[in-house]
This record gives structure tokens, sequence and C-alpha cells, in this order.
């Protein structure tokens, strides 16, 4: 059988060894960590230890950490479960490309616009900040692009107006230094950890109240029983360390080699993540791209996948204002374990692919 190439990291990345080894070890202890006996305490104890990993990579306190199903279930608590003051929830205005996870966190959101190049309108967020106090939610890097949002002008302008910011930094995490924030939503299956869970990080805990109450685990800001392997897989894979240049060395000269071949990189004058490439195909569906890459035997996502495992055009690069070439761009993610020969591979496949398909591109 042909073999296969994997550069959908952004999607999600494989499980490291470590953080294996540490979810096996979990899955030995016989013990909930509310329980009172020896095995509750020890299973406690893994608990709080696996805290203090995930709080001293995000440099705060184990008090700031709630641990949550994953970054979904994370964005979902801080945009429901803040509070400014009293018991009212304050209003919410999010970033126009976010995730679903926080455009569909609530209803009523009021959507800040970005620019052709996906950063975030700052007059458009000091003039919707007028009104009244706001939570904010801005990412810290988008999935699609891989482009970084200027969080410190972000945090300064909402900090002015007295709001709070929510900070979905699912991809950015582990990748570059986490911002100052009043909310920091995480998840662990896109840095190495296993899937289903995440971490919020609260940086006042007063100003939270659970949204899913149950037993009080969480220091009562998320009941139920904690997943306690994932937990420990995850905090084995924070612990870890990559080399980011070398990725985004490779990513650069990637997207030269393609745009040569007529690629259109989207967000490219905007600082971004090392991983990610927004990679567009004039004239050419993103689902007959990535399909055609498939058969060659290359794994990478258009911009948006929907759980049925459609392709939808992109409501991020219709944000930027692509217009219609917002479906025609597939999603290239890398990890630090990807090779110079698999780039050269997935290179040499999608200029054969542009120049059979490409209408706008490499005809
Ligand atoms: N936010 C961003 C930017 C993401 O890329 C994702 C996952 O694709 C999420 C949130 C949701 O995270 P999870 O899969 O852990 O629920």
């Amino acid at each position: 059988m042909k073999s296969r190439i994997y550069l959908d990291h952004a999607a999600t990345t494989p499980v490291s060894d470590a953080a294996r080894a540490a979810v096996v070890k979990a899955l030995g202890l016989t013990g909930n960590p509310s329980s009172v006996h020896g095995g509750g305490r020890a299973a406690n104890a893994l608990l709080e230890s696996a805290r203090d990993a995930v709080a001293h990579f995000a440099g705060v306190a184990a008090e700031n950490i709630v641990f949550t199903s994953g970054g979904t279930e994370a964005i979902a608590l801080a945009a429901n479960g803040a509070r400014l003051s009293g018991p009212v929830r304050p209003r919410l205005l999010v970033g126009a490309t976010e995730h679903s996870a926080v455009l569909q966190a609530r209803d009523h959101a009021q959507l800040l616009p970005v620019d052709g190049d996906g950063l975030i309108d700052l007059a458009a967020l000091a003039a919707a900040l007028k009104d009244c106090p706001a939570l904010v939610a801005v990412q810290a890097a988008n999935n699609e692009t891989g482009v970084i949002q200027p969080l410190e002008k972000v945090a300064a302008l909402v900090r002015e107006a007295g709001g709070l910011l929510l900070v979905d930094a699912v991809q950015a995490a582990g990748k570059m230094a986490l911002p100052d924030a009043d909310f920091i939503a995480l998840s662990a299956h896109k840095l190495g950890g296993p899937p289903g869970v995440g971490a919020l990080i609260v940086r006042d805990p007063e100003s939270l109240i659970a949204i899913q109450r149950g037993g009080g685990q969480e220091r009562g800001h998320r009941g139920g029983t904690p997943n306690l392997p994932g937990i420990a897989g995850f905090a084995a894979a924070v612990a870890e360390s990559h080399d980011w240049t070398a990725v985004a060395a490779r990513r650069i000269a990637l997207e030269t080699r393609l745009k040569a071949g007529g690629a259109l990189i989207h967000g490219e004058a905007a600082p971004r993540l090392p991983t990610i490439s927004s990679i567009g195909l004039g004239g050419v569906a993103a689902s007959t791209q990535v399909m055609m890459l498939d058969l060659d035997g290359f794994m990478v996502s258009a911009g948006a996948a929907c759980s049925s495992g459609k392709v939808k055009s992109s409501h991020v690069l219709a944000a930027m204002g692509l217009g219609p070439a917002a479906g025609e761009a597939i999603r290239v993610s890398l990890s630090p374990a990807t090779t110079d020969a698999e780039i050269d591979a997935f290179a040499a496949a999608w200029l054969a692919m542009a120049a059979r398909l490409g209408r706008k591109g490499a005809a």
C-alpha cells in the first residue's frame, strides 16, 4: 500500500510517547480523586501534580487551572460563566475569524471585523467597547491560516474599557508564549496530548461561575469526575519542547515553491504560526483539492470541515474578504516531525495538481 503523509496537525497531532506513557500509567490507578481512601488520594495526587505541570507551562498558579473536556468546553465555560460583577452575563464580542467553538458558544455575540490578512480591526473593537463593558473573545492564532492576533493591543483596549478578555489559544499553545488574558482556552490534542481533555486558565477564579455544576470538582468550576488519564497525558505533553524555527523554515520553503506554481498564501503578510499554511488554488473547489491530494497519499484539510466531514466554504477566508476564493483553499499543517522529504513530496503533488486543474493558478 502507498505510504500516506499526514499534514493535518492543526486538526489533531499524534499523541507523544511521553503522553501515551502517562495515560497508560494513570489508567492503572484505581481511585476517584474525590475519594478519601488511599486509592482516591493517589488519584488526587496525580491530578494535582498534573495541574502543577499545566500551571507551570502557563506561568500561573495551580488554582488558576480548570480542567475541561477540551478546547470547546473551556471556551463555552468562559463564554457563559464569565462575570464582570453581579449575576448577569456580560455582552460577548467575538472576532469574525474565531473557531466555531467560540462563534457557537452563545447566541447574539457581536462580530468584530478583520482586515484582509485576518487581523482584528482594533478601531472596530474600541468602538464596540464604548457602549458598556463586555467579554471579548479573540483567538491567539487562527486554525485555518495560522494568523497571530495582536493580543497586547487587544488586551489594552479591553482593560481600558473595564471588560474581560477570553483568548482561544488552542492552536497557539506550545508554539508561542501564552498571552496576558482573563481566560485562556487550551486543548491537549493539538500539542501532543490525548483528545478529550483541555483546560481553561482563569486569572481571577471569582470572575467565573460554573456552567456544569454537579459534584463541585475543579474548585466548584466544573462538576464531574475528571478524566485523569487524559489530564496526565496533557501534563506530559506540555512538558515537552520543540524546535519551531525549523518547522517555520519548512513551511516557508513550501510556500515559496507553491507560489511559483500559482498558489495564493492567505494571511501571508501577517505574523503566523510556524505550522499552518492556507493555500489557495484559484478556480478549484477546496473539496476537489483535498480529494485529489488524498488519492495521491496526502492528508490535508479544507479550511473548515464540519463534523459530517463535508467541506464548507471558509468563514475565516470570507471574513478576510476573499469572496469565492474562500472556497478554494486548503490547510496544510506541519509538526516538528514533518520531514523535508515529506514537504518535497507534497510540493511535487500540489504542483502537478495545479498544472492539471488550476485555471487562475499554474495552468
Ligand atoms: N479552537 C480552535 C482554534 C481549534 O482549532 C479547535 C479545534 O479544532 C478548538 C477550539 C476546539 O478544541 P477541541 O477539539 O479540544 O474541542
